[in-house]
């Protein structure tokens, strides 16, 4: 873990500052002490590096100008939304300036007759959704990092979260994109349409690269008709072979009302129970999983029934020893708070080490038994929990083992990624790879595939300007 700041500028590089500072005038460019902290890393903090500059492009055309002129002299950037990210991607390096896309946050058009909002990149997670609630319709992504992710951070890392299982990951709500290449270029591609087979899907280059191949200005997403119903429920229920019949049993009784499945194991529910002091544990600490689940439907009278009916047919079936049903918006959010609090319960503990993984929903018991077991004959007395979106095959992995270095970060990357390579896994389900994960990367793509990869590098961003360094080098 490295701390350093950087300090004053680059030799040389006078006439570009001044060129860029033309450009997006005083409100937009940054330098110094002036530049918050919160620019200098991403939420797992991994790296703490004050950008040489932060430009803060108030439009498309400010943007263009500036990568044009950073393409031009060379210059590295970093592009960044909320920081909210978990991997070092948005966190700059040495000598890289900071396009932070904070100031472009605008919604253009929300249009109810193709069910679509066009949008600026910076604009918050949390307020896209309510933008599109008040118009009685529904933006579908959902993550615990809502009120500070950007939906430019969204696409860019092919957000998943907690609704993936029906409407499925952030690439499948998009239609259009408006995308500032390396030098300058805009490529326009804000299109409505939701059939046009006219050549490459080129918009798709750009989700999930990780702001490597471009940056995201405006986006055109789909949107679904706000739900008329929501039911949530957490299930207290023993042994994983029940969690798996108890997803199967979901979905048939479900249908495509079944919006999450989220599991918390009893190591993460402990913790949560711990450490997490304005959490109401609904269930006590006496099952080996707890399981969240959700349902929303059009608003007709069958769908609570259908939901209790779902519920007591898993207990009938002896696939849940107990649970809890909301009966307001208010229970309904409690219930949730428990699950996001996995995500952030570290608070009380210390420094934890993050994953994020992809497995066969088959292959979960044993990975959940085998990584503790493998992690205890390094560091006995870790601490560590299991949680994730189970309905979609992705688990997280929270460990404490005191310390906190580069080595141990390693030791225990070691043990993971070993693992899940081991079971033909991913290494990065949802948070991608930025600089952490990049030396494991071939653990779950091919030599051929990440051969491809760097071919469309080089051909968008020959001379590597953009987030240079991360996914690959
Ligand atoms: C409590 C918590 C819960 C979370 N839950 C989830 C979850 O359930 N699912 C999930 O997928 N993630 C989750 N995350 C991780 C994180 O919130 C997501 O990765 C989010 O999509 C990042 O958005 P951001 O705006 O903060 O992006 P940043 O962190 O600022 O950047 C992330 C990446 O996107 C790039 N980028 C940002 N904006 C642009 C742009 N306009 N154009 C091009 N590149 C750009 C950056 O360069 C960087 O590579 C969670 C994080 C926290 C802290």
């Amino acid at each position: 873990v490295s701390e350093f700041y950087y300090q004053g500028v680059i030799d040389g590089m006078t006439e570009l500052l001044e060129q860029l500072r033309e450009v997006t005038g005083a409100r937009g460019y940054l330098d110094g002490d002036s530049i918050g902290e919160r620019h200098f890393h991403d939420l797992m903090g991994a790296r703490r590096i004050r950008p040489q500059l932060l430009l803060r492009p108030g439009t498309t055309a400010e943007l263009s100008r500036i990568l044009a002129l950073c393409h031009a002299a060379n210059q590295p950037v970093a592009v960044q939304g909320g920081m909210t990210g978990l991997v070092s991607a948005a966190a700059p390096q040495q000598g890289e300036i900071a396009i932070s896309m904070e100031r472009m946050k605008q919604v253009i058009e929300i249009d109810p007759f193709t069910a679509t909002i066009t949008v600026e990149a910076g604009l918050p997670l949390q307020t896209l959704q309510e933008t599109a609630a008040e118009h009685g319709l529904l933006f579908p992504l959902d993550l615990g990092s809502r009120g500070s992710c950007t939906i430019g951070g969204n696409l860019s890392t092919n957000a998943g979260g907690n609704r993936v299982i029906r409407y499925g990951m952030t690439r499948d709500l998009v239609l259009g994109l408006e995308v500032v290449l390396a030098d300058g270029t805009v490529l326009e591609g804000l299109s409505k349409l939701r059939k046009n087979n006219t050549g490459y899907d080129l918009k798709q280059l750009f989700i999930g690269s990780e702001g490597t191949l471009g940056v995201i200005t405006k986006a055109v997403l789909k949107l679904m008709p706000q739900p008329g119903t929501q039911d949530v429920a957490v299930c207290g229920v023993n042994g994983f072979e029940k969690v798996a019949e108890l997803l199967l049993h979901a979905q048939k009784t479900l249908g495509g009302n079944l919006t999450g499945f989220e599991v918390i194991w009893r190591n993460t529910y402990e913790l949560i129970c711990q450490h997490a002091t304005k959490v109401k544990a609904p269930l006590p600490v006496d099952y080996d999983f707890y399981v969240l689940i959700e349902s929303m439907g059009s608003g007709g009278k069958g769908d609570r029934t259908g939901f209790e009916d779902m519920l007591g047919a898993a207990l009938d079936l002896g696939l849940v020893s107990d649970a809890v049903l909301s009966n307001s918006a208010a229970e309904r959010d409690a219930l949730w708070q428990v699950r996001d609090a996995a995500a952030g319960v570290a608070a009380g503990i210390g420094f934890m080490h993050n994953y994020d993984i992809s497995l066969n929903v088959s292959d979960m018991d044993y990975f959940g038994t085998e990584v503790e077991k493998r992690l205890r004959s390094h560091w006995p007395d870790a601490i560590l929990g299991l949680f994730g979106h189970v309905g979609d095959g992705n688990l997280h992995i929270i460990i404490h083992v005191g310390e906190q270095t580069r080595a141990l970060h390693q030791a225990i990357d070691d043990v993971i990624y070993g693992l899940i390579r081991e079971l033909g896994g991913s290494v990065s389900a949802e948070h991608g790879i930025g600089l952490m994960k990049k030396s494991y990367l071939d653990y779950s793509r091919s030599a051929q595939e990440i051969q491809l990869m760097k071919t469309l590098k080089q051909a968008l961003d020959p001379k590597g300007i953009l987030s240079p360094g991360r996914i690959f080098d």
